[in-house]
C-alpha cells in the first residue's frame, strides 16, 4: 500500500519506515512511516496553522465537510473494508459493519457541529446580579493529539477525528503501529472532501516516542487517548495541564437471571458473539459471565455448543468470526494466561489451544476470582463462566474488578434490573444486552482504570471545547 506519512494536505516521503504485515497471512502490507519527533513537529506546527482557517469555519461548513467525507467512505466502503481485513485481521463482515459505523459518526458529527451552543445564566439569582444578561458559548481548543489503538481502526480514529472537526479544531493522528492505514485513508477522504490543509495530519510510528513529542509540545491543547490502561495511566500522569480523555481496558461482566430462561436460546447466541467477535479484540468484550445457580448448567450447554459452531479462519471469508489474533505476543500471553487459570484448578469446557495465528474460543468455568484471566483484561477469545446464588452475589462479583467500563443484565425483573444498573461500578449499563454494546451517538466513557472522560460523538465535541461565561450588564 502506498500512503505512508500524511501532513498539511498531502503525502509526504518519511525520513524512515517499518514494515506493516497482515497479522493472518504474515505477508507484507507495506511500508510506512516510521516517524521522527521531528516530523511529529512538522504535522503539529501544520495543525496548528490551519487552527485559524478551522475556527472561523462557520459551523454549517464543518457539517458539510463531514457530510461529504462520509459519503465518500459510502462509496469506497468495500475498499476500506478490506483496508481493515488486512492490517487487523478483522473478519471481512466485521470490518464492513466498522465502516458502516464509521460512516455514521461521521454523520453524528455533522449533526453536532449545527449544535453546539451553550446556556442563559440568570444573574439576577444573585444579590447585585440585577441587569445582567449571561450566557456561554464553547470555543474549539486548537490542535488535538489523538493516540488511537488497532481494534477499530478506523471507527476510533473517527471517533476523535469527527468531534474534533465538528467542533473547529485541528487534529494529529498517531495510529496504531499495526493499522496505520485505515487512518490515512481516512485522511485522504476528509482532504478530498474539502477540509482544510493542515486540520487531518496521521503520523505513523512508535508509541512512546511519538506520544512524548504529543506530551511535551505546548501546542498540543489535548490528548485523546485510546488504548491499555497502562500507557493510558502514564498520559494522564505526565499530561500536565493538558486536558486528556482516555478510553481504556476492561473485563466486562454479564449476569443471567434465572427469569430469562424461557429466552436463553436468543440470549446465548448473543453472549457469544459478545464474547468472541474480532477474537474478543474489543473493549467491551464480554469476558465473564455469572448465571444464575437455577439455570447455570443448561446455560453452559448451549453456550459451549454455540461456541463450537463458531467458524475460525481466513478473514476473507465471509462466515469467519474468529480468526488469527494481532500477533504472537498476544498469542503467547493469552496461552500463558490459560495455563495459569488450569494450573489453579480452572476447567476448560472447549477451546484453550492454538489454531495457526489465533487461539480456538476458549470457555473456562472454576476459575479463581484472582486469576489473570478472571481479573486482567483478556483482549482475547475467551471466556469465564461462573454460576451464583442469586442477583446480589452477581453484583458483589461484577464489581470486583479494576475496570468499570460497560456490564450487561439479562433479567425479566423490573426491581431487579434498576437496582442492578445502580449497584454496578461501570460507565454504561445494558439491561438485556451483552456489554459488548455501544451505539456511536450514546455517551460512552469508562469508571475506575477504564478510563476518564468521555466519547460519543456529542461528549467528544464538548471534551474538545472551552466553555466561555459572557456577561452583558444593560444597566451602566
Ligand atoms: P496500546 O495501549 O498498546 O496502544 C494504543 C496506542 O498507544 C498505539 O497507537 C500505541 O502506539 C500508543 N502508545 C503505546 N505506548 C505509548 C506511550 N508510552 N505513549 C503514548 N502512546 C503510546 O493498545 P492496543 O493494543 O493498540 O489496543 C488495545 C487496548 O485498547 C485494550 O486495552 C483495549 O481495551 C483498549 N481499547 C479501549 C477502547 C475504549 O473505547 N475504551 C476501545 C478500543 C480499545
Amino acid at each position: 500500500m502506498k500512503s505512508c506519512l500524511f501532513i498539511n494536505g498531502e503525502e509526504k516521503v518519511p525520513t524512515n519506515t517499518y514494515v506493516v504485515y497482515n497479522p493472518h497471512t504474515g505477508e507484507v502490507i507495506g511500508e510506512v512511516a516510521d516517524s521522527t519527533e521531528e516530523e511529529m513537529r512538522t504535522a503539529i506546527e501544520a495543525a496548528s496553522r490551519a487552527f485559524y482557517n478551522m475556527k472561523t469555519l462557520p459551523s454549517w461548513k464543518r457539517a458539510d465537510i463531514l457530510y461529504k467525507a462520509a459519503s465518500l467512505l459510502e462509496q469506497e466502503k468495500e475498499e476500506v473494508a478490506s483496508i481493515i481485513t488486512k492490517e487487523a485481521s478483522k473478519p471481512i463482515s466485521a470490518a464492513r459493519v466498522e465502516v458502516e459505523r464509521s460512516i455514521q459518526t461521521l454523520q453524528f458529527s455533522a449533526e453536532e457541529a449545527k449544535r453546539i451552543g451553550g446556556e442563559y445564566i440568570p444573574l439576577d439569582a444573585a444579590k447585585g446580579g440585577e441587569g445582567r444578561d449571561a450566557y456561554t458559548i464553547y470555543e474549539p481548543l486548537g490542535v488535538i493529539g489523538a493516540i488511537t489503538p488497532f481494534n477499530f481502526p478506523l471507527n476510533l480514529t473517527v471517533h476523535k477525528v469527527g468531534p474534533a472537526i465538528a467542533a473547529g479544531n485541528t487534529i494529529v493522528v498517531k495510529p496504531a503501529e499495526q493499522t496505520p492505514y485505515s487512518s490515512l485513508k481516512l485522511a485522504e477522504i476528509l482532504t478530498r472532501a474539502g477540509l482544510p490543509k493542515g486540520a487531518i495530519n496521521v503520523v505513523p510510528g512508535d508509541g512512546p516516542r511519538l506520544g512524548k513529542v504529543f506530551l511535551e509540545d505546548e501546542r498540543i491543547k489535548k490528548i485523546s487517548f485510546t488504548g491499555s490502561p497502562s500507557v493510558g495511566k502514564l498520559i494522564k500522569s505526565q499530561a500536565g495541564l493538558k486536558k486528556v480523555t482516555l478510553e481504556l481496558g476492561s473485563n466486562s461482566a454479564l449476569y443471567i437471571d434465572e427469569s430469562v430462561k424461557e429466552q436463553l436460546s436468543k440470549i446465548v447466541p448473543k453472549a457469544v458473539i459478545g464474547a468472541f467477535s474480532y477474537n474478543g479484540q474489543v473493549c467491551i468484550s464480554t469476558q465473564r459471565i455469572y448465571v444464575h445457580q437455577r439455570i447455570a448448567q443448561e446455560f453452559i450447554d448451549l453456550f459451549v455448543k454455540e461456541t463450537k459452531n463458531l467458524s475460525f479462519g481466513d478473514p476473507f471469508d465471509e462466515k469467519t468470526v474468529v480468526t488469527s489474533l494481532i500477533n504472537k505476543k498476544s498469542q503467547k500471553r493469552i496461552m500463558e494466561w490459560i495455563d495459569e487459570a488450569v494450573n489453579r484448578g480452572a476447567k476448560v469446557l472447549t477451546g484453550g489451544v492454538e489454531i495457526g495465528n489465533g487461539i480456538a474460543p476458549t470457555v473456562l468455568t472454576n476459575v479463581p476470582a484472582d486469576c489473570k484471566v478472571s481479573c486482567q483484561e483478556v483482549f482475547g477469545p475467551l471466556v469465564i463462566i461462573e454460576e451464583v446464588e442469586n442477583e446480589k452475589d452477581a453484583l458483589k462479583k461484577m464489581n470486583n474488578s479494576e475496570f468499570g467500563l460497560n456490564a450487561g443484565v439479562f433479567t425479566n425483573r423490573l426491581n431487579q434490573a434498576i437496582e442492578m444498573a445502580h449497584g454496578l461500578e461501570v460507565g454504561q449499563v445494558f439491561i438485556n444486552d451483552v456489554p459488548t454494546t455501544r451505539f456511536d451517538h450514546m455517551p460512552y466513557g469508562g469508571v475506575k482504570s477504564s478510563g476518564y472522560g468521555y466519547e460519543g460523538v456529542k461528549y467528544a465535541i464538548r471534551e474538545m471545547m472551552q466553555m466561555k461565561m459572557i456577561s452583558l450588564n444593560y444597566k451602566i
